[in-house]
């Protein structure tokens, strides 16, 4: 169950440097960060210090961010 960053994301990268694994990560022509689900211990740390309610567990995405754990799950293939 990992967790997701949604489009709410202002990319001010908290999230990536408080991840205990580097499972967080985007590039330059993203305007989210995503979170690799292969390599996230689901520990909570990166939802704790979002200050843009970005980030969900995936169990707890809301109806319209489902497509969200794709979209994560899609940028490190
Ligand atoms: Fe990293 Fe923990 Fe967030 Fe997973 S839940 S992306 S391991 S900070």
């Amino acid at each position: 169950m990992p967790h997701v960053i949604t489009d709410a994301c202002i990319t001010c990268g908290s999230c990536a440097e408080n991840c205990p694994v580097e499972a967080i990560h985007t590039a330059d022509s993203e305007s989210q960060y995503f979170i690799n689900p292969e390599v996230c211990i689901d520990c909570g740390a990166c939802k704790s210090v979002c200050g843009a309610d970005a980030i969900f567990a995936d169990d707890e995405l809301p109806a319209d961010k489902q497509k969200f754990i794709e979209i994560n799950a899609n940028f490190f293939k």
